[in-house]
């Protein structure tokens, strides 16, 4: 199929016709459209996708947020909400014929309550900078993704993000008690609330992992944590990938949750060693950081606990860390894998989908065997206690072929994954980057019931669309329609 050249004459009288809309409602600094003040919003964190919007607005109230989307609801313009754009999938990637709604202007605390223990932050508060404002009072926000000293709150719920504390703590989803925000034709809406469960249907959950799709997130309150007396890490090695794995699933099958449960492979602790000095064995085929957190006593139980585990399962050493300096030095090899990886090849390519924890090891196999298939690197370091796997494939973007090989291998991760009974997706949301994927993982009926409910908050598909949710033909051109009786499903659709 031959794409047709874009209309740029039709495309900039549009823009025109945008920019005048939205200049009465917004002040000067606040709009940008000229190309070199756009260009940075043309991709979030997955950079292989970018596409230049036609316009971008940073509106500072709920109520400039309100008047903008309204604007372009009466004016059929797809909005693209963006909190700090460091999703993994291209969820926030600009539509040409689209607005670029960041919410980064938006960042106050508006309040923190330590007796109920829960603020109300605005959508572009940095996940850290919660920590940060609560901490004098011994108190913190428990999930932890590893780009929280970027990504915004707004972020995190639309992609009902993870870290390495969610094992123990929960993701958002469970450290969340009320959103507010704004649908697509400009109505103000909450869901949740500061009792332990709110009436009717668990809207609030929906929101959860939304992608921007359903509405545009202006408040959200958050639980805060009483932060633990005491932390250790056990830092286990394994000479073969195999044990580790299974060590995994022995650890969560003894009725132990550590406050986190993360592994590297040997490729990712060379690179990391070399970048960080944190002493990892480097002839360990996988290593283990197990943490334990609590009162000093239930820490040194729950250690014992790990460390007769993990000899079981078969580790080959075990270092427990003897004070907080040396924790935090076990962690900071895992903290800083991504930037490691940067290090041994000019791009990477971060995948992100879960498997039932006993398949870690089998999965793991596999992408040796796809590193080969493909010829091309791939480190493995991630969140094995939720079964949440973080392959990093190794490629050079300038070279066009190894980055659709790279694609390729990322498809096929994929779906091991669910071939695995696992999904597509772990913290990273569909974006645009999985959702052929989603043809593979969810039949027409489950992708039509996802439809449903995005026509109840946004029936004209304004906000966000193109993304998470794969439409009918983009199945059909990926293949993934099962043919029943011989026939094919919906005949009327063209295939291309
Ligand atoms: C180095 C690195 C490490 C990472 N580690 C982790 C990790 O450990 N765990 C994890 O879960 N993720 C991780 N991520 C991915 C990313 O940081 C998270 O998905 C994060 O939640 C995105 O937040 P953001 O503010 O950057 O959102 P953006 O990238 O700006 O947007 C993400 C999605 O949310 C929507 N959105 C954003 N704000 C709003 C709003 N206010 N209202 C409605 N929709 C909105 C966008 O439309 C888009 O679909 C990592 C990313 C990087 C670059």
């Amino acid at each position: 199929m031959v794409t047709p050249p874009p209309d740029l004459a039709a495309i900039s009288a549009l823009q025109s016709k945008l920019v005048s809309a939205l200049r009465p409602v917004l002040p000067e600094h606040a709009l940008l459209w000229e190309p070199e003040d756009t260009i940075p919003y043309e991709c979030d964190g997955l950079a292989a996708y970018r596409r230049m919007p036609l316009a971008v607005a940073l509106p500072e109230t709920e109520e400039q947020v309100a008047q903008i989307l309204k604007i372009c609801f009466a004016m059929e313009i797809p909005v693209v909400p963006r909190g700090s754009g460091t999703g993994l999938s291209g969820g926030a990637m600009p539509l040409s014929q689209g607005l670029v709604l960041s919410l980064a202007k938006l960042k106050k605390i508006l309040s923190i309550d330590p007796f109920t223990r829960t603020a109300v932050v605005q959508p572009g508060v940095r996940n850290l900078a919660i920590s940060e404002a609560v901490s004098h009072l011994g108190l913190y926000y428990a999930p932890d993704p590893s780009s929280q000293i970027a990504c915004s709150i707004g972020g995190n719920v639309n992609e009902n993000s993870g870290g390495v504390h969610c094992l123990k703590y929960g993701l958002t989803l469970h450290n969340v008690l009320r959103v507010r925000g704004v649908l697509m034709n400009g109505e103000i809406v909450e869901f949740g609330s500061l009792a332990p469960d709110s009436p009717g249907l668990d809207l609030l959950a929906i929101m959860m992992g939304s992608e921007g799709m359903l509405a545009v997130v202006t408040e959200v309150t958050v639980k805060l944590v009483a932060k633990p007396k005491l932390a250790r890490v056990i830092m286990a090695s394994f000479d073969d990938i195999e044990k580790g794995g299974n060590a995994v699933a022995a650890i969560i099958a003894a009725g132990i949750i550590p406050a986190g449960l993360e592994m590297m492979d040997k490729a990712t602790t060379r690179a990391v060693e070399e970048f960080v000095h944190a002493g990892y064995d480097l002839d360990a085929e996988a290593i283990l950081l197990c943490e334990s957190d609590g009162t000093p006593e239930e820490v040194a139980e729950e250690i014992e606990r790990m460390t007769q585990v993990l000899e079981k399962a078969g580790a080959s050493g075990i270092q427990i860390s003897k004070d907080e300096a040396e924790r935090l030095k076990f962690w900071s090899g895992r903290k800083n894998a991504f930037p490691a990886a940067g290090r041994l090849a000019a791009d990477y390519y971060c995948m992100d989908g879960t498997i039932p924890r006993r398949h870690i090891a089998t999965l793991l196999k596999r992408i040796q065997g796809m590193e080969k298939k493909y010829g091309l690197g791939c480190l493995n370091v991630f969140h094995a206690g939720d079964g949440n796997m973080h392959p990093l494939i190794l490629f050079n973007g300038a070279d066009q072929d190894e980055w659709h090989r790279a694609e390729e291998f990322g498809t096929e991760i994929l779906e091991a994954c669910v071939e695995l009974g696992g999904t597509i997706t772990g913290e990273h949301g569909v974006g645009i980057e999985k959702i052929n994927s989603m043809c593979v993982q969810f039949g027409e009926g489950e992708r039509e019931s996802f439809w449903g409910v995005k026509a109840a908050f946004d029936p004209e598909k304004l906000l966000n669309p193109d993304k998470a949710i794969p439409t009918l033909n983009r199945c059909a051109e990926y293949g993934r329609m099962r043919i029943s009786n011989g026939k094919l499903p919906h005949p009327e659709l063209e295939r291309f």
